[in-house]
């Protein structure tokens, strides 16, 4: 019996078209971040059940780059129906494994959707090219080719549209695909995804879900010598020795890294909407966002009252479970994230820092060890304490003061990061001038930096990453090109 998505036997990984227990039989165990309550034991898989996974890629995929285009779209719409019908039950998913609120759960199940909507376009677009040579009678034709195997790393913040932005490009461009999820989230960001494909008609091989901890299977899946392509989405920490590792085989490291976002907010930018923009860049998913606002970066002019509507919008957001619909900021995903975050606020307080709200963890009826933290404001923050210059992961908003325009472009960019940002400024023609000084690989004016698009760029510069998803972007890296030219007529050596 296969797994449904509403069931919780998720007890099997996705092995050659087959659910399979894993031959150790040892498992993962995976608990509700609101609840703290038990809910699936996951295979915990071995280097030989990984081996196993890219043998089978391997396999399936000379068949897979041959299916027509329409087949290998046919396979990406027949994902996007089995989603748009299990919609409510993925939505509750998320909310249980990912501690993610309603609004988010929604949001991501919708830009999965998209995401796949988007990578449906892709094998039609698999367009080659035509071009003469400078050899007589000689004709040069360009195809647009798969990769091969690709392996697909993800985190556990967004397991689902972060899992399908890579998996859905792969298969719609004829890549087989070996999936590790991350061990917090296993099931909305791997087995979910091969039960969505499950009636798609796709080859066997084609997708490989295994479910394991990074440590245990992460270098086989980062160094297995099938991978033409790591793709990886997750801290810059692990991202560098998985990039190393793939270079050792001269894989392609597409790497989706952390980001350090700062708002900068300028002297006569509207104060309620940045501060409206800010609390949700903040506090959207407790701040367990790549794109997250790390820091906001305000002038001096309207500092004081910037921060005071900034703590008392963070008093006033709905936090707790995320079992109850209307809650906003939920619990941190496992322990040691809530203890480091709290450390951060500890040492930013330390360092100099005033506490306007927050900093405490916030208890929940019957639950014995909440992972709940309050919303944090801290003021009189320096780009060298704690909350600022790391990424901190969680509900807090470090707001730093900035004399001028120059010196707040000097603080957004004294990090090693260079993924999102924003500027919410009154001129806009100023806000862009500003957005255009930023080192980053996207930036948005008048708005706050968690944005994502199914057909926009997506990627940092530095150490946030190397390279881009979606839209064209992840069409050329997850495709090679391969030139064969014809001759015509017998051609002059001039020997
Ligand atoms: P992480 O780096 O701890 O883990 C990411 C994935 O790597 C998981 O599947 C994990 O099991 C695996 N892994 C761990 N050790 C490994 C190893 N040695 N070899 C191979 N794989 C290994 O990250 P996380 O805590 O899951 O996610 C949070 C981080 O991800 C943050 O830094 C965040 O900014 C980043 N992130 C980036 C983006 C982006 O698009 N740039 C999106 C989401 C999250």
């Amino acid at each position: 019996m296969t797994p449904t998505i509403a069931d919780d036997d998720w007890s099997r990984m996705f092995l050659d078209g087959k659910w399979v227990p894993s031959p150790s039989g040892e498992t993962l165990a995976v608990a509700d971040p609101s609840t703290r309550d038990r809910l699936f034991d996951v295979p915990a898989a071995t280097e030989d059940d990984v081996n196993a996974a890219f043998e089978a890629a391997a396999a399936a995929q000379d068949e897979w780059a041959d299916a027509s285009p329409s087949r290998r779209q046919g396979a990406i719409l027949d994902g996007m129906d089995a989603l748009e019908e299990s919609f409510d039950d993925v939505v509750d998913l998320l909310i249980s494994e990912g501690g993610s609120s309603t609004a988010k759960a929604t949001i991501e199940t919708q830009n999965t959707l998209a995401t796949m909507g988007e990578a449906a376009t892709f094998p039609a677009r698999m367009k080659g090219e035509h071009a003469g040579s400078n050899i007589p009678n000689k004709e040069n034709i360009v195809e647009r080719r798969p990769e091969g195997v690709i392996s697909v790393i993800t985190p556990w913040n967004f397991p689902l549209v972060l899992t399908m932005r890579a998996v859905a490009p792969a298969i719609a461009t004829g890549n087989s695909v070996v999936l590790k999820p991350s061990s917090e989230t296993p099931v909305t960001g791997g087995l979910l995804v091969a039960k969505l494909f499950e009636e798609a008609a796709l080859p066997d091989g084609v997708l490989n879900v295994v479910t394991g901890s990074g440590s245990d299977i992460g270098d086989n899946m980062a160094g297995h010598p099938v991978a033409d392509v790591v793709a990886f989405t997750g801290s810059t920490s692990v991202g560098r020795e998985v990039a190393a590792t793939a270079g050792r085989n001269l894989a392609i490291a597409a790497m989706e890294l952390g980001g350090n976002n700062a708002h900068i907010v300028t002297a006569d930018a509207d104060i309620d909407e940045a501060v409206e923009a800010g609390t949700f860049g903040s506090f959207i998913h407790s701040g367990q966002v790549c794109l997250s606002i790390n820091r906001h970066v305000v002038h001096e002019d309207i500092y004081d009252e910037y921060v005071g509507k900034l703590a008392t919008r963070a008093e006033e957001i709905a936090t707790g479970s995320v079992h109850d619909p209307a809650t906003i900021v939920g619990p941190i995903i496992n322990e040691s994230q809530r203890e480091q975050i709290l450390r951060f606020i500890d040492d930013t307080v330390d360092a100099g820092a005033t506490l306007e709200t927050g900093g405490e963890v916030v208890s929940l009826n019957g639950v014995e060890d909440s992972l709940v933290v309050a919303p944090t404001v801290l003021s009189g923050v320096t780009s060298d304490m704690p909350t600022a210059c790391n990424e901190h992961f969680g509900p807090i908003a470090p707001v730093i003061p900035a004399g001028d325009v120059d010196e707040a472009v000097e603080i957004a960019n004294d990090t090693e990061y260079g993924l999102s940002g924003s500027v919410y400024a009154g001129d806009v023609g100023r806000g862009r001038e500003i957005a255009q000084r930023i080192d980053t690989g996207m930036i948005h004016v008048n708005d706050q930096p968690v944005n994502e698009e199914p057909h926009m760029p997506f990627g940092g510069v530095g150490a946030s990453g190397i390279g881009r998803y979606n839209g064209d972007e992840v069409l050329q890296e997850f495709t090679q090109t391969k030139w064969t030219s014809v001759q015509h007529e017998p051609r002059d050596y001039g020997l």
